[in-house]
């Protein structure tokens, strides 16, 4: 006897559903298999597959189209249009805004015109979808747009076969990404020693506004600027002020958890503080509701004047991008550079094109020819041989990457970077955004195309930075 042994066979099947005709191994287009999420724990965000929706009238389960999520999907059979239903619902674990995504196979037996409804915090969404579409996510996932729901089982997602006829109607498995900062109305927050009398903390908050007055007021944003110039932090009072607001604002609803954080990350913060090292960060605390983005500057005199403010723009971008759906680890980066050198030369605090220049000569020294930003898509999954370079890939590449997209873009205009292509990423994600927005087939002939540019010499490429447009 044989015994087969998967994550899958974990997964019991819905038991109100039908169970498969197909055996496994019968599949129409084996390529997809490949596609498959077998275990939807390792998908981000909040996943539910179909064995933890609620059914209405006849489902039945099948392996034969892939990709799908966990054991198969769910189709209508074709059958009662407009009685049949799958439902979701999920335990939002904080209230806030979420990207919403289905996944569905695709082929041409699909509706055209299956109706999701949405219901969030601001009443109903119906969205038709198109199933005989490939979707933009791992030819899995599609989004339908950004949500806002309230703590608890106070919203779902229902799939129903109404106004679908003759086609079938597929459900396989809801995702929800929480969005982590959103436009609000109050500006940032700056926590800061009361007594440091320096210009650092005024040149933060400058480098800030200059990015919050292009990308608008997204948040809610903590700014901590800690600097022991001086000696400025010795002060016991302020010591125990600092780690109580940090944990007040990281903890509002648990005593407990705030003790916890004042001997483990509140400490933490201080004792880099008192170091006399200077850093600039930006980290997001999931937990509290609405999310809260911390950006913390210590020892800001460490930093040379006008690097400080286009810093402040680095982490603000940040906090813009992180409202969109997320994006890699090279775009990101080199967003933030790009932004940071183009928006502070328009406060003189920068040169766009001298800092690029800089950017470039860091690029050539990445010793690894076949090393591209391609390799840096996901700092958290890439090799030490290539984490070596990351900020060669991620921030000097990744700037001129930002460049060369803009100057491929149809307008070659630097707002439409945060008009029109971040609003997509939304809609259709990253690498369909980018395709779309550079006009090239894939992303992997924007990397080819970008591979090419950057063999070529200097003065070409200092060229393309006076091409664009504001
Ligand atoms: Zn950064």
């Amino acid at each position: 006897m044989f015994v087969f042994v998967t994550s899958a066979l974990a997964i019991e099947p819905h038991p109100d559903a039908v169970p498969s005709t197909h055996q496994p191994g019968d599949v129409d287009v084996a390529e997809n298999v490949p596609f498959n999420v077998t275990d939807p724990a390792t998908l981000r965000g909040i996943v539910m597959d179909e064995t933890a929706a609620v059914l209405k009238g006849s489902w039945q389960y099948s392996t034969h189209t892939p990709p799908y999520v966990g054991i198969g999907y769910l189709h209508d059979q074709k059958s009662d249009k407009g009685e049949k239903s799958v439902t979701w619902t999920p335990d939002f674990p904080n209230a806030g805004k979420y990207e919403v995504r289905v996944s569905h196979c695709c082929n041409v037996r699909r509706s055209n015109n299956t109706p999701v409804i949405i219901r969030h915090a601001h009443g109903e969404s119906i969205i038709r979808i198109n199933q005989q579409e490939v979707p933009a996510h791992g030819k899995l996932f599609r989004s339908l747009g950004v949500f806002e729901f309230e703590a608890g089982k106070t919203g779902s997602v229902t799939i129903s076969n109404e106004g679908a006829d003759g086609k079938y109607v597929i459900a396989d498995a809801v995702q929800f990404l929480p969005q982590r900062s959103s436009r609000v109305e109050e500006p940032p927050v700056y926590v800061r020693n009361e007594e440091d009398h320096s210009k650092w903390p005024q040149i933060v908050r400058e480098g800030v506004d200059a990015a919050r007055d292009y990308f608008g007021n997204y948040g809610p944003v903590q700014v901590y600027i800690l600097g022991h110039e001086e000696d400025a932090l010795n002060s016991d009072a302020f010591h125990k002020q600092i780690v109580e607001r940090y944990c007040q604002c990281r903890h509002p609803d648990s005593i407990d958890d705030r003790a916890g954080c004042a001997s483990g990350s509140g400490a933490e913060l201080l004792r880099k503080a008192l170091s006399g090292r200077g850093d600039a960060y930006l980290s997001f605390v999931d937990h509290t509701r609405p999310p809260l983005a911390e950006l913390v500057f210590i020892n800001p005199h460490e930093f040379n004047d006008p690097y400080l403010y286009t810093r402040g723009i680095h982490e603000y971008t940040h906090v813009y991008q992180r409202a969109f759906p997320v994006t890699p680890t090279w775009m990101m980066e080199g967003g933030a550079e790009f932004f940071a050198c183009y928006l502070g030369e328009k406060r003189g605090w920068a040169s766009l094109r001298n800092d690029m220049k800089t950017f470039m000569e860091n690029v050539r020294r990445i010793e690894d020819p076949e090393l591209g930003i391609q390799h840096m898509e996901e700092i958290d999954k890439v090799s030490l041989a290539i984490k070596k370079y990351h900020r060669h890939l991620a921030y000097d590449a990744g700037a001129w990457a930002i460049a060369f997209m803009i100057h491929h873009s149809r307008s070659q205009s630097i707002a439409d970077m945060h008009k029109k292509f971040y609003p997509r990423v939304t809609k259709i994600g990253w690498e369909a955004a980018l395709a779309e927005y550079v006009q090239m087939k894939d992303k992997q002939a924007f990397y080819h195309a970008f591979e090419m540019f950057l063999a070529q010499p200097w003065e070409q490429q200092l060229s393309l930075v006076g091409a664009l447009n504001d």
